[in-house]
């Protein structure tokens, strides 16, 4: 079923990156958070099964829960989506999404290629961005250096690359992320464009007639 349009007037826009794990998705929507207050974007937190990595923190980062917690949520339908990704699960919290949209903020999601799926059957006016790193070698170099997961971990990564890849023709937009700041830039060119669509465009308070109710 169809949810009432984000992005329609009085909505807020909802945003969707995914790319391969180490595509630079995480700093890409850190950096429009921060470098963009006027876009008014709010980056949702997803809920996993994956135990934390050093440095991470619950409620910021992820929150972080057992699969017995994440399935009861589930079957609650407390997600817009969920899907399993190198064998833990990951989901979007349905609640603060649906009610930072209403408030008429824009919300970012950085989520993998079936969970963007599922977002856009729900929300079809969603703007989908799909970020790959300039070659397969660059993001095997990345995943190494962030020097966040074992060998084997980067190993599961690589082979589902070539899956998500063919999900990429699916996206709205797709962006070879070589360099960070053009990258960010090219995000946010997007994002204004998407704004600016004539069937999300509301009239600002200087236009509205008391007269007529518009
Ligand atoms: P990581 O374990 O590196 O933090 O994330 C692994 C993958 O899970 C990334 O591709 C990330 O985009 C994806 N992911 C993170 N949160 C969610 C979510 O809520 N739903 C889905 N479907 N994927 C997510």
């Amino acid at each position: 079923m169809t949810e009432r349009q984000p992005g329609t007037p009085g909505q807020g826009l909802l945003v969707l990156i995914s790319g391969p794990s180490g595509s630079g998705k995480g700093t890409v929507c850190g950096l429009l958070i921060k470098n963009c207050p006027d876009l008014n974007l709010r980056l949702s937190v997803s809920a996993t099964t994956r135990p934390p990595r050093p440095g991470e923190v619950n409620g910021r980062d992820y929150f972080f829960m057992s699969r017995r917690e994440f399935e009861k949520l589930a079957a609650e339908g407390g997600f817009l989506e969920w899907a399993p990704i190198y064998g833990n699960l990951y989901g979007t919290p349905a609640g603060p999404v649906r009610e930072a949209l209403g408030r008429g903020e824009n919300v970012i999601l950085e989520i993998d290629v079936q969970g963007g799926l599922q977002v856009k059957e729900l929300f079809p006016d969603a703007v989908l961005i799909f970020l790959i790193p300039p070659s397969r070698e660059a993001l095997r170099r990345r995943l190494s250096g962030r020097g966040t997961d074992s060998p084997d971990e980067i190993e599961k990564r690589m082979l589902w690359v070539d899956t998500e890849l063919g999900y990429m023709s699916r996206y709205d937009y797709i962006l070879v992320n070589d360099r960070l700041e053009e990258t960010v830039s090219r995000v946010r060119c997007i994002l204004e464009a998407e704004r600016s669509r004539a069937r999300r465009f509301r009239l600002p308070g200087g236009w509205i007639n008391p007269g007529n109710g518009n």
